[in-house]
């Protein structure tokens, strides 16, 4: 058997979800990956516990005024210092992200706060698994110059993206030039597709998905749809497609994770349990696979699969997304901070969750800014909307 050397991997949002996900994976195959970084926001006990685990060489903590616990917490877990290098603050997220000892790159730190290091990694040439859709949201083209620049290669792990990868993949290897008329991105509806009256919902309620097990905002974001409206979005800069030519379409049993539409009227579609581990390992292996540990799909016990359209009208999110797309740059960044900031007050129960909607929508109408041409030009304008979004909040027109 031919020997494959072993790769180094950064895990940027290792204490998240698609964190503990990666790492699952990466432990089931010892002999070709080893850990090169973990970084994490605040949760030290957290972070030190998988550095016991995994031993990177370096630790990373967001927040650098949790530094020094995050040094205790190692020396509490029995790792004497400088077995694993300490470092914090932005800049530290961006070292990890280009360190030369890691071949791949794991994107999956939450929210805008993960754009810089991830063109780091695709400016270094990594192999980026991107999970942090907010960056291509952000900055698409900033981010896909990058990654031809910097001679990266993207692979996207939102299962939906990673569903039209392979069929991609698969079409190009025996077609040539596939004739792709249309994307099909699925969605499961949330937790409040059969739901008439969205008032009083709580953040415990919304963040109940009914299918993947997910960290708070995006489960936010599924309830309310805007999880697709990003998709659309990301899926237009991935693959280079108009908003006329992504569709969305329901599909409540998340089986299948995405459809291509062929010029022959050939659908190929990707299926499989709804479980992060399947596309994070397709990326991890790419383009061999490699056991992701899912449980394996069982077409008797399923049944049925269902579809039905998007409720444009009680999931107005959707609908602002597909406005931004058309919008511009601009727009989406608009789109995204605002997002960000109606989630967080609507988790802190500052915002109702038909209010999301609402700020999104006015921070909308107040942009005037001109397509960005930097990072430093997505980062002011990602500001500016905070700032609009936030004053909507406390205006408080929509607190119940
Ligand atoms: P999560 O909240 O579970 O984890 C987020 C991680 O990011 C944590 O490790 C946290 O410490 C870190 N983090 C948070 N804020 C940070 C900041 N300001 N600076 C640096 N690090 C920060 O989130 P998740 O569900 O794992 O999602 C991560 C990303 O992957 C999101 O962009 C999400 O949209 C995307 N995604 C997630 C899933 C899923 O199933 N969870 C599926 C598709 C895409
Ligand atoms: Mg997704």
């Amino acid at each position: 058997m031919q020997h494959v050397p072993s790769q180094g991997v950064s895990i940027l949002g290792a204490t998240g979800s698609i964190g503990a996900s990666t790492l699952d994976v990466i432990a089931r195959h010892p002999d070709r990956f080893r850990v090169t970084a973990l970084t994490a926001q605040s949760r030290v006990e957290e972070l030190a516990r998988l550095c016991v685990r995994f031993r990177p060489r370096f630790a990373v903590i967001g927040d650098a005024a949790r530094e020094g616990a995050l040094r205790d917490a190692l020396r509490a877990a029995g790792l004497a210092d400088g077995v694993v290098e300490v470092r914090s603050g932005p800049g530290a997220l961006v070292e990890a992200a280009q360190c030369d000892d890691a071949q791949i790159v794991v994107a999956a730190i939450v929210g805008a706060a993960g754009l810089l290091p991830s063109i780091a990694a695709a400016r270094a040439g990594k192999r980026l698994l991107l999970a942090n859709k907010e960056s291509v949201v952000c900055a698409g083209a900033l981010l896909l110059d990058a990654v031809r620049i910097g001679g990266a290669t993207l692979l996207p792990v939102d299962s939906e993206h990673n569903a039209i990868h392979q069929c991609l993949a698969g079409a190009a290897s025996t077609n040539g030039a596939a004739d792709v008329r249309r994307l099909i991105l699925t969605a499961s509806g949330g937790p409040f597709r059969q739901r008439r009256d969205f008032s009083g919902i709580s953040p415990e309620e919304a963040c109940a998905h009914p299918n993947w097990s997910m960290g708070r905002k995006i489960s936010v974001d599924s309830a309310t749809l805007m999880n697709k409206g990003l998709e659309v979005i990301e899926a237009s800069w991935l693959f280079g497609f108009g908003r006329d030519r992504i569709d969305v379409v329901v599909h409540p049993q998340s089986v299948i994770h995405s459809m291509v539409e062929f010029g022959d009227g050939s659908v190929l579609a990707q299926l499989g349990t709804p479980d992060m581990r399947t596309p994070i390992a397709y990326c991890l292996g790419y383009p061999e696979r490699i056991e992701s540990g899912s449980p394996r799909l069982d077409f008797l016990r399923l049944g049925a699969l269902q579809f039905e359209a998007p409720d444009l009208e009680r999931f107005p999110c959707l609908g602002l997304a597909y406005r931004a797309l058309s919008a511009g740059p601009a727009a989406s960044i608009t789109l995204n901070a605002a997002n960000e900031v109606a989630v967080n007050a609507f988790l802190e129960r500052r915002l109702s969750f038909v209010g999301i909607a609402a700020t999104i929508e006015c921070t909308l109408d107040a942009l005037q800014a001109p397509a960005p041409a930097s990072v430093e030009e997505v980062l002011e304008i990602d500001g500016w909307a905070r700032g609009v979004a936030e004053k909507a909040v406390r205006g408080g027109a929509w607190i119940s």
